[in-house]
């Protein structure tokens, strides 16, 4: 039977920290799912079509991962698509906390889907969407912290 992971978060845009979460996710398991998570109270800059669009782009050269949103809790995601894991990246010790919350609420809700966590790359440890867009807006340099279809997005919202 096929062996499928699910990779959530907000991607609002990828970045290269996420993308090595999902390759290293893809040699793993046979399939990984991609699921853009529509139901935070963040106030997104790219709607989930744009950030669905960019996970594509950049991870079509990656046969085994596919991209999805959802607008519901995690966990019946999860269910839906048979997984058999959610896969979250950990960077410092700041995410930590975080998570294991959701991942032990994750339990309470579905005992039968295991959280499995990667932990980020040296290089990546202190890269998220939120300060990628903080340096774009003012057109500070982010090359190399996202993939290249991703800056020019990200250029394009700022200009
Ligand atoms: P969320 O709103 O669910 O935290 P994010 O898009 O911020 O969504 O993150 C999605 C997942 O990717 C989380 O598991 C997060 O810890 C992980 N992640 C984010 N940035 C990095 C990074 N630089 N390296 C490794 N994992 C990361």
């Amino acid at each position: 039977m096929n062996k499928i992971a699910v990779v959530p978060g907000s991607f609002d845009p990828i970045t290269m920290g996420h993308l090595d979460i999902v390759k290293r996710a893809s040699s793993i398991f046979d399939e990984v799912k991609v699921v853009v998570m529509n139901n935070s109270s963040k106030n997104p800059l790219f709607d989930v079509d744009e950030r669905m669009a960019l996970i594509a782009e950049v991870t079509r050269t990656i046969p085994n991962v596919t991209v999805d949103s959802f607008g519901g809790l995690l966990i019946d995601y999860a269910v839906e698509v048979n997984a058999n894991a959610i896969i979250r990246g950990l960077r410092a010790v700041s995410d930590f906390e975080y998570e294991m919350q959701i991942t032990s609420m994750n339990r309470f809700l579905n005992e039968n889907i295991e959280t499995l966590f990667m932990v980020s790359n040296n290089q990546y440890s202190f890269l998220s969407s939120s300060i990628v867009k903080e340096v774009a807006k003012y057109q500070g340099k982010i090359s190399g912290l996202v993939p290249e279809a991703v800056e020019k997005a990200l250029i394009g919202k700022f200009k």
